[in-house]
């Protein structure tokens, strides 16, 4: 449903951030357009066939959307995480396609860990692929004996010559099926976060299959997958930093992780508003728009204002980030507080559309269930809350 958006968000809440600059209102403008010609148009018919096609990955890469934020040197677009989010913000709310944006997306939790601690051959050699949308790429740590207590993980890779032995499936993983390069956690060493190392696993590499496409509530339109490594040989070559210190640069790129979630939460809150705002204003009952009646008023009231103390939480603990202040324990409450209003947000949103927002073919439906999956991926709310805990000392 088509919105004239700038006329309905008259108290500027949902205004760009005050950090941004010209540079992110062109970057918006561009990501606004792509998603509305490239993404909006097939929404619908790509969550349901739950695939996007593979070629938009190169779209995106040349509408200079695939590497905003990442080194010019490695084939990026420069920028910083400002940039990512505003383009995410954007890409989300003109596109209608969850799935979609976090299915393209994946190389956001995978390529920060190269470019973190792998070394200049490695970076030249993983990174510009993806980034001219050649190349696919995924990360790898949850298994399906668990995915918050990361020290724990049991995949492992065992020193043998020029190569590591890996043994072990990963579940839950975002463009898994697609993936060309996986960055991959794995044991190296012996049981805690100590013996913990990052490997980057080829597509083709003997042993490594995609063992299952996993179906899913919401995100319908990425693929998520299990993978199984059976005695995969994966040159040492590929291990990224030193053995055995690969989870302070899996805890280091939570941070970022955890700030896309928060923005791509406002996002969505965002979408699910508009078209109930739109809705309301539409739909009549009782002879007057539903607007016309306080309670749905207040709904729209409360839904905005969430959404404005989400949005301010998120940006600061941006701002904050980029100034390289430590800021994991606002990040776990950024993301908690994004992603409880997101859900509260879209529920309403399918409250106000009644029966027709229980339908497929009305977005708000399909923002209801992508939703639930942020208190889940990248650190559940209560691992969350146990981080905001130790930061803040009790
Ligand atoms: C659609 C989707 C996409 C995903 N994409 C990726 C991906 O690309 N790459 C990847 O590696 N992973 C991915 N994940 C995995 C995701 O990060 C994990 O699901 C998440 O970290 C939780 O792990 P788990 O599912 O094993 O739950 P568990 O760790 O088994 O937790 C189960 C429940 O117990 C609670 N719990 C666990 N420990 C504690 C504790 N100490 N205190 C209190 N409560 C606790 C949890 O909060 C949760 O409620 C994805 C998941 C989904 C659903």
């Amino acid at each position: 449903m088509a919105v004239a958006w700038d006329a309905c968000n008259r108290s500027g809440s949902m205004s760009p951030p005050l950090h941004e600059t010209a540079e992110h209102a062109t970057l918006r403008a561009e990501a606004r357009r792509f998603a509305k010609t490239h993404i909006a148009p097939h929404a619908l018919a790509w969550e349901e066939a739950c695939e996007f096609p593979r070629e938009l990955h190169g779209q995106m890469a040349e509408a200079g959307l695939l590497g905003v934020g990442y080194p010019e040197e490695y084939g990026g677009g420069g920028g910083d995480l400002s940039h990512a989010l505003a383009c995410a913000e954007e890409l989300i709310i003109e596109g209608r396609s969850v799935g979609t944006v976090v299915g393209a997306g994946s190389h956001g939790i995978a390529l920060p860990p190269i470019l973190a601690c792998g070394t200049e051959a490695q970076k030249r050699r993983f990174v510009p692929p993806v980034l001219r949308g050649e190349k696919i790429a995924a990360l790898a740590i949850t298994e399906p004996g668990g995915g918050s207590d990361v020290a724990s993980l049991a995949t492992r890779a065992v020193r043998d010559g020029d190569d590591y032995v890996v043994t072990g499936t990963k579940t839950f993983i975002t463009s898994g099926c697609r993936a060309d390069l996986v960055t991959t956690a794995v044991r190296t060493g012996g049981p805690g976060h100590g013996g913990v190392s990052l490997i980057v696993i080829e597509r083709g590499t003997p042993g490594f299959t995609v063992s299952k496409k996993l179906d899913k509530m919401g995100w319908w339109a990425s693929d998520t997958a299990e993978l199984s490594f059976q005695d995969c040989r994966v040159p040492v070559a590929n291990l990224l930093g030193d053995e055995n210190a690969g989870f302070v640069p899996i805890m280091m790129s939570f941070a970022s992780e955890r700030l896309l979630i928060s923005g791509s939460c406002v996002a969505i809150a965002t979408l699910a508003y508009r078209e109930s705002v739109a809705y309301a204003r539409e739909r009549q009952a009782f002879g007057k728009s539903l607007s016309g009646f306080q309670v749905i008023r207040h709904k729209l009231a409360d839904m905005a204002a969430r959404i404005a103390a989400a949005r301010a939480l998120t940006n600061e603990t941006l701002v904050r980030h980029l100034r390289g202040e430590s800021v994991a324990g606002l990040a776990a409450m950024a993301k908690n507080t994004a992603t409880d209003m997101c859900s509260f947000v879209c529920d309403q949103a399918v409250q106000i559309h009644g029966g027709y927002g229980y339908m497929r073919e009305y977005v708000v439906e399909r923002l209801f269930r992508d939703a639930r999956l942020y208190p889940i991926g990248g650190g559940t709310r209560e691992i969350m809350n146990e981080i905001i805990s130790k930061v803040e000392g009790y």
